[in-house]
């Protein structure tokens, strides 16, 4: 099997509410969406999605993501995307690099290669849980009264994970820590995303006077420089995500204890072929993950829920599905929906889902 073409399809994603992040420093209404569509010689297409969080939050750019496809375009065509690692070698000598640019062809390889075998991506690649993934619910930096809100609101359509966000007033991120310990209910899985916004004087503060909750929190400094430099001086657990973007990062995360979560996202690290030995660096050293696209449609979610599928279920603590949030559906309700605040991982072979094509706008191809 070859890849005869490799087409690419630029399109809106509008978040149906404005997005505050790193206690408002940074604001997302629009994402900037390019779909890949990879044709074979034996009539199989799979799709791949790369769609980054805006441009601002971490080295990632939507005009990128085409730029650096047509850079590759003539290193994968010719290729048999089932190979999928004979892919990744070839773009990685095109561009070194550049990993965002490369999740979407190594997305529409997997889907061509889970359909050409008959199966889902996850069991593809040695065995997919069929546990629904809880989804994270995304709390932004309010005041504890509103927080205690939003989460009520998430609550109330199934959500037992979520993802509160604060960063940028120590006292005021205190409070709402302490706040949400307070009403968390049993079996409940929060997450503190800090997204940054600490100097490492700041983080010092909070995390050691949230010690004794045994909260965990995210990126809860700019590099893994700053996660290093102070995590001798705390006890909180700690989430890696921005930071984690090579293999090389999870290898040192994991030998030199800077975390006890993954947050692995797929569009950051270059796709699900390097996701996955990341998520073995983190069961050979007992580190849970939460898995996410970045953001982005239904497929972007749907290929984040098949790499949390192949870890077991007690490391893989939830996942993220951007599709709420945006206003614009490519795929017309189908591919796995948010039910009661989870994804199940669809039996379909391959990704499981496919967008309508005629809804996508601008296109480039590149072709044998
Ligand atoms: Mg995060």
């Amino acid at each position: 099997m070859k890849i005869t073409s490799i087409t690419t399809y630029q399109v809106d994603l509008p978040l149906e509410h404005p997005y505050w992040l790193s206690g408002g420093r940074l604001k997302f209404e629009c994402l900037d969406a390019t779909l890949v569509k990879i044709e074979t010689d034996d009539g199989l297409t799979g799709w791949g999605e790369g769609t980054p969080w805006g441009h601002t939050y971490v080295p990632a750019h939507g005009p990128g993501i085409r730029a650096g496809i047509e850079t590759m375009a003539g290193f994968v065509l010719g290729l048999d995307p089932r190979r999928v690692l004979d892919v990744e070698r070839a773009m990685d000598l095109a561009l070194p690099g550049h990993l965002y640019a490369k999740s979407p062809i190594d997305m529409a390889c997997w889907d061509i290669a889970g359909q050409a075998a008959g199966l889902p991506i996850a069991d593809l690649m040695g065995g997919g849980s069929r546990t629904p993934r809880p989804i994270a619910s995304s709390v932004g930096a309010k005041t504890a009264e509103e927080t205690r809100a939003v989460m009520e609101r998430y609550r109330a359509r199934g959500y037992i994970a979520h993802s509160v966000k604060i960063g940028g007033d120590v006292a005021r991120d205190i409070a709402r820590v302490r706040d949400v310990e307070v009403i968390r209910r049993d079996g409940e899985i929060v997450l503190y995303d800090v997204n940054r916004g600490w100097s490492r004087a700041q983080a010092l503060q909070v995390m050691r006077a949230c010690e004794d909750l045994h909260v965990t929190f995210e990126q809860p400094g700019e590099s893994l420089d700053d996660i290093a430099a102070i995590s001798h001086k705390h006890a909180s657990p700690v989430s890696v995500d921005e930071s984690l973007v090579t293999l090389q990062d999870a290898a040192r995360i994991a030998r030199d204890g800077l975390a006890e979560v993954f947050g692995i996202k797929l569009n950051r690290v270059g796709g699900l072929t390097k996701a996955a030995r990341m998520r073995d660096i983190a069961l050979a050293h007992g580190i849970d993950m939460f898995v996410m696209a970045t953001g982005g449609s239904v497929l972007a979610d749907t290929e984040a829920l098949h790499l949390a599928a192949t870890i077991p279920d007690h490391a893989c603590r939830a996942v993220w599905a951007c599709q709420d949030m945006i206003t614009v559906d490519i795929a017309g309700g189908r591919g796995p929906r948010n039910q009661a605040g989870h994804l199940h991982l669809p039996e379909t072979p391959g990704l499981g889902v496919h967008p309508d094509e005629d809804q996508l706008k601008k296109v480039a191809r590149y072709a044998l």
